[in-house]
């Protein structure tokens, strides 16, 4: 049965020597109570907290375990590069190779460059932007997450309203406040931003309408403007090329990071012909951006991406655990809200402002061995089988049965706290 004393150990250790025990999107602080902070061991599609609990993992690290954990081919390859020389006083061969690898795959790149985190590809996107029209506005959708630096930090804390200066906002997939947001940037208009769907926390997510996308592009066009489209959390998720390539729309940079080393820290940027000048003058570099081990597992990822039908098992996976969550949910008199792809899919319990029965729902879950998260979109391992799908959809169908017998339910204190911080 399950336990968690080493678990409450350790957060009380933590919140002596690690700020607030823990900080940053794993910190479980907004979770459902009960979720465990630390982890002893992930292996395929199971994770394993510190107090020995199993758990069929939905989060897939926040989205790098695209193969499952721990893949031996990756992992070997990772391995065999880390006793040949990793982090070293210049790149190894194999970031020649990985650059010609993703430039293979993905249609609108005619260069990459390697860095470890979303944010640092991010971050240079809008440093190559910038240096490449001479402009300083960029304009990005309202709500979108791009990562960690004070330009885009989802927080105000610790932000000087300098750092945020230049920027315009519009609502995803709305053309009318794109048009208008691209009026207001004027003729300093350096780039448009763009998440390759709404994958915001919190609300449903939608796909991208066509016309919106097109709409990005042809303005950036009009205006020598570049189009970011940032595909670190969806890419490779959605399509083994851009995630816009299922909209017919060629951004000029791309930022790619987590699913692509299957967890080994990389991230890159690609771009295409137009900015490679541009790319090539703006200063980037980190002590840990060229070690050579997670290029060599990026590179079994890439293959393994290109060559196997990974992709269109997720989403049949996806569309199973949509569907049998769906059916389950109706037995029990309860509506799901599932939106965006079911191989990304965000699963929030319907009828719930204050996200009561989510967090109800997903805590009952955990404690029957599935990780599920109530308001941040999840993930479809490439590793997980028609059972493990099945094991998900019996354990949701016992939740609901306890959420219909608990009655009403009081609001999470926690998400309180969550509104303080954010903008919002
Ligand atoms: N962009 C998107 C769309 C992301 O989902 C993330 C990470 N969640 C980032 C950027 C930032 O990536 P990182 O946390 O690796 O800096």
């Amino acid at each position: 049965s399950w336990t968690n004393s080493k678990n409450t150990d350790l957060v009380e250790r933590a919140q002596a020597v690690i700020p607030m025990g823990m900080y940053g999107h794993q910190s479980v602080l907004l979770l459902p109570d009960d979720y465990p902070q630390f982890f002893r061991r992930a292996k395929g599609v199971h994770l394993w907290d510190v107090d020995g609990n199993r758990y069929l993992d939905f989060l897939c690290g926040y989205g790098p375990n695209l193969f499952g954990y721990g893949d031996p081919e990756i992992d070997d390859a990772y391995i065999a590069q880390l006793r040949e020389g990793d982090t070293m006083t210049g790149p190894g061969e194999v970031m020649v190779e990985l650059a010609e690898a993703m430039v293979g795959l993905i249609a609108h790149a005619d260069w990459a460059m390697f860095c470890k985190n979303g944010t640092d590809a991010t971050t240079m996107a809008l440093m190559i932007a910038r240096n490449h029209t001479g402009r300083n506005t960029v304009v990005l959708a309202r709500g979108a997450y791009h990562g960690a630096a004070p330009w885009c930090t989802p927080l105000k804390k610790g932000v000087a309203p300098g750092d945020r200066a230049n920027q315009v906002f519009y609502d995803y997939n709305d053309v009318e406040s794109l048009e208008a947001a691209v009026r207001e940037a004027g003729d300093d208009l350096a780039a448009i931003f763009a998440s390759p769907i709404k994958h915001d926390t919190f609300v449903d997510q939608e796909l991208p309408d066509p016309a919106y996308a097109r709409r990005a592009r042809e303005l950036c066009d009009e205006r020598g403007a570049l189009l970011i489209v940032d595909d670190v959390r969806a890419g490779f998720r959605l399509a083994r090329d851009s995630s816009w390539s299922l909209v017919g729309v060629k951004p000029d940079l791309s930022s790619w990071g987590k699913a692509i080393a299957n967890g080994h820290p990389i991230s890159a940027l690609l771009g295409a012909d137009i900015c490679r000048m541009a790319a090539a003058t703006i200063y980037a570099t980190g002590s840990y951006w060229f070690s050579a081990a997670p290029m060599a597992a990026a590179l079994k990822t890439l293959a393994r991406i290109r060559d196997t039908d990974y992709l269109e098992r997720t989403q049949a996976l996806g569309r199973r655990l949509r569907e049998g969550l769906d059916e389950s949910a109706a037995r029990h008199g309860l509506a799901l809200r599932q939106t965006g792809p079911a191989e990304l899919p965000l699963i929030m319990v319907d009828d719930d402002p204050t996200l009561a029965k989510g967090y109800f729902w997903t805590q009952a879950l955990m404690k029957r061995g599935v990780y599920f998260h109530p308001w941040h979109n999840m993930f479809i391992c490439a590793a997980m089988t028609e059972a493990d799908i099945d094991f998900a959809v019996e354990a949701a169908d016992e939740a609901f049965k306890l959420l219909k017998a608990a009655g009403p339910l009081e609001a999470p204190a926690k998400l309180g706290f969550m509104n303080q911080m954010l903008d919002h």
